[in-house]
């Protein structure tokens, strides 16, 4: 029998075993080699252990190198709904529109079903999914749980279809050398870090971020990852003195020529090392050293109109007559150790007299109050791995390496990253997914 080699039991290796075993029907081998003890435990770490598995509108758009993934996602879908009918079980044939979406958080309702309307609008995630039983939820910003709101119950229903579709796994099994077939028809041999050497057809190449590159053979252009998605260290003169205060605000990143790169909104949390929070994991993806965060503490209040608020909170306050100091002038507005970094920020003494002139500096550090980037805060809470596989090697249709048939790479080992929301996971199952199914064609050709 021909043998499909997956390197990587994470959530993509997982996808591809599930997608490749059910589509070849026990005619095939899949194995997925995994390094670590068990298959899965990336996925468990996800969604601080409830797994935000997917996005209910998922955008390419939010990707790096969003034209290739706009591509492979809608090939997954046509794929899937082409072959729809045959290759995935019929459920649930009552289930509303609205249903077949995986689930509206306007109705509260739960994706439960999927592909035998064939409905090329249902996400191919969603459907995988809700065909090998899962059940979930939505949550703020179309972010997707299990329902049963841990992430072990998504690992659960992978490795309970793995074992019905006969998709072996192999675990404490470390690829360190792939070599790739000297002749077309030949095989791949997978050498293991204990010596032993195996053999396949094809490989899915699922091994995440860090270890990608030792395994791609020589010929595909792959960068080194950094890793992004996590707080980010900046100068420490200011947030020293913030350490655990949480601000709700909008936050842009710009490089040194000033150029605003993005912008985010939302909670910013300060660290005795620099900031945290979705709105900075979001910025640290293009942030650089060097660059310049400037968090609006006062997003409510539009730029041009920040002045006018102050001057008239300024009448107010003052209008029985009492000298007012700058740092009783937030009172009520920012928490003391965020004031005191403003009036810092604005070169504003606390205790002197709130002055006229003291407004037009006050609101330009409301507005944009500054920090320096020093680099990536704290590695071990990074999500992802900026870098990988060059995508232009891969046909976007299948994954496959344009110059190595038979071999395909998936999830983070390519370069694709996106935003906290369930994307990144997204990604990787479908990246998954399309690459098993693709692999299963053709081997069984
Ligand atoms: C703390 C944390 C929380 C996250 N939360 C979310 C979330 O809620 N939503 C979301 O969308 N994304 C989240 N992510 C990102 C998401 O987990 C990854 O994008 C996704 O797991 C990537 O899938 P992958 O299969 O490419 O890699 P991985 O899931 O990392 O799997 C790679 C697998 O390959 C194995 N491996 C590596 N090298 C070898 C080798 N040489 N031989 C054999 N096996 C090997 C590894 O042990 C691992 O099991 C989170 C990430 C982290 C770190």
């Amino acid at each position: 029998m021909k043998k499909l080699a997956i390197i990587g039991g994470g959530a993509a290796g997982l996808a591809a075993a599930v997608a490749a075993a059910r589509d070849a029907a026990g005619d095939m081998d899949v194995v997925v080699y995994e390094a670590d003890e068990r298959v899965g435990r990336s996925i468990l770490a996800t969604g601080n252990g409830r797994c935000n598995f997917s996005n209910a509108r998922v955008d390419a758009g939010v990707y790096r190198n969003a034209t290739f993934v706009a591509e492979a996602l809608g090939a997954l879908a046509e794929d899937m709904v082409e072959s729809g009918v045959e290759g995935f079980p019929e459920t649930a044939d009552d289930a509303s529109p609205a249903d077949t979406a995986g689930g509206a958080s306007s109705t509260g309702t739960v994706g439960h079903r999927v592909l035998a309307d064939a409905d090329p609008s249902v996400d191919p995630v969603h459907a995988f999914f809700a065909d090998l039983g899962l059940v979930w939820r939505e949550e703020g910003e179309g972010r997707l749980y299990p329902l049963a709101n841990k992430a072990s119950s998504v690992l659960d229903v992978l490795r309970s279809a793995m074992a019905d579709f006969g998709a072996v796994e192999a675990c404490e099994r470390r690829a360190v050398r792939l070599d790739v077939p000297e002749r077309p028809g030949g095989r791949f041999h997978i050498r293991f870090a204990d010596g032993a050497v195996e053999h396949a057809d094809a490989v899915v190449l699922a091994t995440g971020g860090r270890t990608a590159r030792e395994l791609l053979p020589a010929g595909i252009p792959v960068s080194g990852t950094r890793p992004v998605l996590g707080p980010l260290r900046t100068a420490t003169d200011v947030v020293k003195h913030l350490n655990n205060i949480r601000v709700r605000g909008a936050v842009s990143l710009a490089g040194p020529d000033g150029r605003v790169k993005a912008c985010e909104a939302g909670e910013i949390l300060f660290r005795d090392y620099g900031v945290s929070g979705i709105a900075v994991f979001n910025l640290s993806r293009f942030a650089e050293a060097g660059d310049r965060l400037l968090i609006d503490l006062l997003p409510q209040v539009p730029e041009d109109g920040c002045a006018g608020f102050l001057h008239a909170r300024r009448k107010r306050s003052t209008a029985d007559g009492r000298p007012l100091s700058r740092e009783a002038f937030l009172r009520g507005m920012l928490l003391p150790a965020v004031a005191r970094a403003v009036l810092r920020e604005a070169g504003l003494a606390p205790e002197a007299p709130l002055a006229k002139r003291d407004v037009a500096p006050l609101a330009a550090a409301l507005k944009a109050f500054p920090l320096e980037v020093r680099g990536i805060g704290d590695e071990r809470q990074c999500q992802v791995r900026r870098g990988g596989a060059d995508v232009a090697a891969f046909d976007p249709r299948t994954l496959e390496a344009c110059a190595v048939p038979g071999l395909y790479v998936v999830g983070e080992a390519l370069d694709v990253d996106a935003p906290c929301g369930g994307y990144n996971l997204h990604w990787a199952w479908a990246s998954g997914i399309l690459a098993g199914r693709s692999a299963a064609r053709r081997l069984a050709d």
